[in-house]
């Protein structure tokens, strides 16, 4: 049985006091979420210790968008995984498509930021998708496959299973257009037997995969229907409790 997981990402929205509010509003609203499904809300840096401390005890997780691919040192600006953990985070985003456009990461040093979640008992949520031009070009397959396997296939059995995986098409996220079931299903269950060919269908078997992109409370039940997606990392719709919910609920 995977987890079904369905994680909000805050982006770089909200001010702390707007993050505490809609953080407890979250957690009010939880009760009506199937306990089957976790849910995960991943605010900004500057609220997660007050948020970790308002979820402490209660059904939500609470993730960070980033991390440092160092352990510690002089690295001005950046947060460890460790802080992180040390905070009471459970999860970490891991190359979201906006790390790698606005600030150049690179399928290895996203490597690097897994180990280091890893070490710190962090499991990721690694982000992967192509952009319209490369779906366009009908290159989609090859670009998800490099990012999986640059990023992740150097980890041992122990260690992948700790992984969870976000396919989010580039050219769906914030922009409305969501990829289709059918887009989304093919994708999953490439992405699940690319997982299987390195370390076994058992492994593959275990590895939740969450889609993102303009996922809502219209369109949820029928992408968690599909029978490779595990959940979703939602965006916008995650910024108002009520929606973030309602797509939780889809399951
Ligand atoms: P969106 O963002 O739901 O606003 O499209 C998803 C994401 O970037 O994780």
């Amino acid at each position: 049985m995977r987890r079904k997981i369905v994680a909000g990402n805050w982006k770089m929205n909200t001010l702390p006091s707007e993050g505490l509010a809609l953080a407890k509003d979250v957690i009010a609203k939880s009760a009506e979420v199937s306990s089957g499904v976790e849910l995960v809300v991943i605010p900004p840096f500057t609220h997660l210790n007050e948020v970790t401390k308002l979820a402490s005890g209660t059904r939500v997780a609470v993730g960070a968008q980033n991390c440092a691919r160092w352990q510690s040192g002089a690295y001005t600006g950046e947060v460890s995984a460790a802080m992180l953990g040390a905070m009471g985070v459970e999860y970490v985003i891991i190359g979201h498509s906006e790390r790698r456009e606005y600030f150049g990461e690179t399928n290895s040093q996203l490597y690097d930021k897994i180990q280091q979640a890893l070490s710190s008992n962090l499991m990721p949520i690694f982000c992967c998708g192509e952009k319209l031009d490369e779906r366009e070009a009908n290159q989609h397959f090859q670009v998800v496959k490099q990012q999986v396997e640059e990023s992740l296939f150097a980890l041992d059995e122990q260690s992948i299973k700790q992984v969870v995986i976000a396919y989010e098409p580039v050219w769906a996220i914030g922009t409305g257009r969501t990829a289709t079931t059918e887009q989304a299903q093919e994708m999953h269950a490439y992405i699940r037997n690319l997982i299987a060919g390195k370390y076994g269908s058992q492994i593959a078997d275990s590895i939740s995969i969450l889609y993102g992109g303009s996922c809502k409370p219209s369109n949820a039940a029928e992408i968690f229907a599909k029978p490779d997606v595990d959940g979703g990392l939602i965006g916008g719709a995650s910024l108002v409790a009520a929606d973030f919910i309602a797509i939780a609920k889809s399951f």
